[in-house]
């Protein structure tokens, strides 16, 4: 039997996808949750989160460095 491994081209075009739309997002180019296709609200920081799934997208640095961001994400 052998690996098949045919399945992870997918996987990797998938979260390549996931990836331009994060960046489209955090741009302002894209407007809409990845995750539930509602309206998202920007954030101080560069950071974009979802009022509608609590969903919370942004740069790493932004998010490590705004504790306030952490009372967002249990609010919802
Ligand atoms: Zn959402």
């Amino acid at each position: 039997m052998s690996s098949g491994s045919s399945d992870t081209g997918n996987l990797f075009s998938f979260a390549k996808t996931l990836d331009q739309e994060l960046a489209a997002l955090l741009r302002g180019a894209s407007l809409e949750c990845i995750v539930c296709g509602e309206f998202v609200m920007h954030a101080r920081g560069g950071v974009v989160f979802c009022p509608e799934c609590g969903v919370q997208l942004g740069p790493e640095a932004a998010l490590s460095d705004r504790p306030e961001l952490e009372f967002l994400s249990q609010a919802g």
